[in-house]
């Protein structure tokens, strides 16, 4: 069975991110898709809030699997049997950093763990989860950017935060 898992921060998922896993839930039998635990940043949503918009969100995908982990991606990808990452490419400014993160982790993993990159689709080459949180921040209009029950959650957040 061809494992993979897409890795991200997913804070929160958008349609950019939906298009990977989308299109990479059709190369593999089952896509993991994985919430990073970032001690370093401070989110907007936490990890089990981020975990239940992705699950709602690819409900109608069956070989997608929600999950979470925290430390490195070699050590979650060798307990889960997994020897592929997904990684999506937007621009050329994407790419050094993916390329550094992927040839780490195929070293740190003696070679086990692969990277594979889907550049993004035209329509969501912009897109970002700091752009979107951006736009809400300032009341802008995040409706091509995210479903509407992601919206809805992000102008929640930024309600609360403001009041
Ligand atoms: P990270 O904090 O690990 O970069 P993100 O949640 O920002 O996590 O992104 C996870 C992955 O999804 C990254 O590989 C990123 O390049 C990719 N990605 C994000 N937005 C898009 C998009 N609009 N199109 C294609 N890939 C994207």
């Amino acid at each position: 069975m061809k494992k993979a898992v897409y890795p991200g921060s997913f804070d929160p998922m958008t349609y950019g991110h939906l298009d990977i896993i989308k299109r990479a839930s059709e190369m593999f039998d089952e896509l993991v898709v994985s919430v990073l635990n970032n001690q370093g940043k401070t989110p907007l949503f936490s990890v089990e809030e981020r975990v239940k918009i992705l699950k709602e969100a690819t409900k109608d995908i069956p070989n997608v699997r929600i999950d979470s982990f925290s430390g490195l991606l070699v050590q979650y990808a060798e307990k889960n049997d997994i020897h592929v990452a997904v990684r999506g490419l937007r621009a050329i400014t994407d790419f050094e950093y993916e390329l550094q993160i992927a040839q780490t982790n195929r070293k740190l993993s003696d070679g086990k763990l692969d990277t594979v990159f889907l550049t993004t689709s035209l329509e969501y080459s912009y897109l970002s989860s700091s752009v979107v949180k951006e736009i809400a921040y300032f009341d802008g209009d995040i409706s091509q950017c995210v479903p509407d029950f992601v919206a809805k959650q992000i102008i929640e957040k930024y309600d609360k935060k403001r009041s």
